[in-house]
């Protein structure tokens, strides 16, 4: 099942938009499957539980933080993570960039907009990013890349709604990109798109889509 699941999104996917298998709340079992189908960048929403996971898995397997991260916890994850996709405040940054130094690395980070109207989606504004992004303490962060931006649609069926909002970070992207990131080759990550509305972000501008449900099943 997740084999097949797998290869139809291989076969769907346009070659520029990268696959997150959101594996959340799934046994390393299924993350083995899907690792021996040739998946390698997995997806996770709780420290504790990628920790345990990353212990035991392959050591080839590109970790993303797609979840909600307190500056506690970031120094779990600093020693592997891959891409951290919810980068919502200035303080955040600042530790991931304490932490990254201590393990001797640089870590790619994505920031989180807010473009729904539900208020528990967490997200930066394009003001706030902005104020971020030209900040003296910003330009002393080397041990973080700013890789781009992630959105996560308002949870409906109305596909025009999410549609539009989508739309919206997409602009924020490209707002950045002009202002802030014109000659960083790096930057070049838009993460948006879930089971329910990937194509809508696909077609919309998505690099980056994060699917957990229709690779591995509904959760519990
Ligand atoms: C759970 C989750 C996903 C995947 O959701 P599905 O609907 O199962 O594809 C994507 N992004 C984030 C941030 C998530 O928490």
């Amino acid at each position: 099942m997740i084999a097949a699941n797998l290869d139809k999104f291989r076969k769907e996917l346009p070659k520029h938009v990268v696959l997150v298998a959101v594996s959340k709340t799934k046994p390393v079992e299924d993350l083995q499957q899907a690792f021996d189908a040739g998946q390698r960048i997995f997806g996770e929403n709780k420290v504790q539980e990628m920790l345990a996971k990353w212990e035991v898995l392959p050591k080839d397997i590109e970790w993303h933080f797609i979840g909600h991260l307190q500056r506690n916890k970031v120094k779990y994850l600093a020693p592997f993570v891959s891409l951290i996709h919810g980068v919502e405040s200035f303080r955040l940054l600042k530790e991931i960039n304490k932490q990254a130094l201590k393990s001797n690395r640089i870590i790619d980070v994505l920031l989180q907009f807010y473009i729904a109207d539900e208020e528990t989606k967490f997200g930066l504004t394009a003001k706030e990013a902005d104020f971020l992004l030209c900040s003296e303490e910003f330009k002393i962060l080397n041990n973080i890349r700013i890789r781009g931006v992630m959105g996560m649609a308002t949870f409906t069926k109305d596909q025009e709604k999410i549609k539009g909002e989508f739309q919206k970070l997409k602009k924020i992207y490209d707002a950045l990109e002009e202002n802030h990131f014109s000659s960083d080759r790096n930057f070049d990550i838009i993460s948006m798109g879930m089971s329910g509305d990937y194509k809508t972000a696909i077609d919309e501008g998505s690099t980056m889509v994060r699917i957990g449900s229709s690779i591995f099943g509904t959760r519990n």
